[in-house]
């Protein structure tokens, strides 16, 4: 448990050092000052739960101490020591807001219960403030629509965290899965051009997200060997940072500052009283992102809706449409019209297969075939089928297939699929004249596939997503490009039934690169 901190002035050594001695064995833990000014100095980088001053001193007396602290911390409660037990003083007293007094020649009993008192009631204020405060902030949550949470809500959050610890500058910073970074969602008193993203691990915030405890930080960062090449901002005097952990889910770190010319260091006690105003609200601010998820999948799946009754119709009218001219068509134009049936023919049967591949693996219906197969001449199979299609688009289609063999155990048919999938999304979001490059590389234990193309590319925060079921960069119903957004979902699943992975590397405007990795068969191993 932290103890209460006390802090005595006054110029008489024996009785302070009398009444220290006596505290310290209730567990209080005790400053001793002779002097006003002093007390003064110390007050504004120390913090204190009471402070005991006697009357009459040199420079400052207890009066002005009083008058000169409150104007800084309006809450910090006084006993006033006095050998003077005149009214005036008392009303004096009072008015500044002195809990107490106590009238020497006194007993040790006296002054312990008055202490004892005046650290329990001020607790107890300190208690109904909080309260309060979390009263009118969960009100606030509760009032507010949930999806609008990055903005407003967090912006309030801190300025209340701010307001509870008299911090003067502060930011919360939210990890998001899809970059894998902490990114900047708001902030108060900061320069513009601070920190917007960091990784785990990296600076302040960072290291405090991956060790999941709260630090405080006095002065130069350099004085702690974690943060040695870190430049300190010299304005910050003390800062907490404090990871949002509920359960064992860390959704981000919450950064408080005080700033020059406040000298005044953040102690335990403040992270203690900050301790659970931050996990509740971290309740929220996780029940919000959940909240703007299940939004998002709605979104998703209405789009899919009407992705697929898009997707099927677009090919029945053609179908229906070249049944109808059929009979009264020439041979000549039969054989272009068998050519279109054909086309969409192979459409629809592709988007169903799609659909029911997503449903089997969905349900955990997928049945795998496995068996040790040569993988070489099945890509090479897959490849022979694009050709003409890339050459259509008058994309360059390279490929590096070595002649080694190689042996994996597979469902051949479903690896196929994979290989199919990427080099249809490549010719997809690759323009004409552009490149595509398929690689086949044995590594020691796997085999690695990438399909590499100098296309539209994806943005790294959509890296993850793609994968997610329905999931199109652009879902909207006036997409330029065709598909249901499952294509990606069946492949890594597939891989994953291979024990193998997939991944991506793209940037906006910059090219894709899709990689699969499949273990290579035992038997074959270190040929
Ligand atoms: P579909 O291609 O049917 O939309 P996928 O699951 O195969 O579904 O792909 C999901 C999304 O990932 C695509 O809609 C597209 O936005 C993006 N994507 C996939 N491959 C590429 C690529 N080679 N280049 C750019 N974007 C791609």
């Amino acid at each position: 448990m932290v103890s209460e901190r006390i802090l005595i002035v006054d110029d008489d050594l024996q009785v302070r050092y009398t009444c220290a001695q006596m505290l310290r064995k209730y567990n209080y833990h005790v400053d001793e000052i002779d002097n006003g000014f002093d007390a003064l100095n110390k007050l504004r980088t120390e913090q204190y739960n009471l402070v005991i001053t006697d009357l009459k001193m040199n420079k400052v007396d207890g009066l002005e101490l009083i008058k000169k602290s409150k104007e800084i911390f309006s809450d910090l409660p006084f006993i006033l020591i006095t050998a003077y037990g005149t009214m005036d003083t008392a009303i004096q007293a009072l008015r500044l807001g002195v809990y107490d007094f106590i009238i020497k020649p006194f007993t040790m009993d006296e002054f312990i219960t008055t202490v004892n008192r005046c650290i329990e009631f001020h607790k107890l204020k300190q208690e109904t403030l909080s309260l309060k405060e979390t009263a009118a902030l969960y009100e606030l949550l509760h009032s507010v629509e949930k999806h609008k949470i990055e903005k407003e809500v967090l912006q309030k959050i801190l300025e209340k965290a701010l307001e509870l610890i008299s911090g003067n500058s502060g930011s919360i910073m939210l990890f998001n899965e899809d970059t894998n970074k902490l990114e900047l969602v708001t902030h108060i008193g900061l320069k513009e051009q601070i920190t917007r993203e960091v990784s785990p691990g990296e600076r302040v915030s960072g290291y405090v997200f991956n060790q999941r405890e709260p630090m405080i930080i006095n002065g130069e960062l350099t004085n702690y060997p974690q943060f040695k090449y870190i430049e300190s901002r010299p304005e910050i005097v003390s800062s907490i940072s404090i990871p949002l952990i509920s359960g064992n889910k860390v959704v981000g770190v919450m950064n408080i500052n005080r700033i020059k010319p406040s000298a005044y260091k953040f102690t335990d006690i403040e992270l203690n009283k900050i301790h659970f105003f931050i996990s509740y609200v971290t309740n929220v601010i996780i029940q919000c992102q959940l909240y703007k998820k299940l939004i998002n999948l709605d979104k998703l799946k209405s789009e899919f809706i009407a992705n697929v009754n898009h997707e099927l119709k677009t090919p029945l009218m053609v179908i229906l449409g070249a049944i109808k001219l059929y009979d009264e068509s020439n041979d000549a134009e039969r054989e272009k019209l068998y050519v279109l049936l054909k086309k969409n023919v192979e459409r629809m049967n592709l988007l169903i297969t799609e659909l029911l591949d997503y449903s089997n693996i969905e349900t955990g219906k997928m049945v795998y075939k496995f068996k040790r197969v040569k993988l070489n001449n099945y890509i090479k199979k897959v490849v022979n089928e694009y050709k003409p299609k890339f050459a259509s688009k008058k994309i360059e289609f390279k490929i590096h297939i070595p002649d080694t063999p190689i042996f994996i155990n597979a469902d051949i048919k479903r690896i196929q699929q994979c290989i199919s999938n990427l080099l249809s999304n490549a010719i997809k979001f690759t323009k004409e004249n552009g490149k595509v490059e398929l690689t086949v590389e044995k590594s020691q234990d796997n085999v690695i596939i990438s399909v590499e193309d100098n296309g539209k590319g994806i943005h790294k925060s959509e890296h993850n997503k793609i994968f997610d079921r329905f999931y199109q960069v652009d879902g909207s119903p006036t997409r330029e490009h065709s598909g249901l957004g499952l294509g990606l979902t069946i492949t890594k699943s597939i891989i994953e039934s291979h024990n193998g992975k997939i991944w991506v590397e793209s940037d906006l405007g910059h090219g894709s690169k899709f990689t699969i990795s499949l273990p290579l068969d035992k038997a074959q191993k270190g040929e």
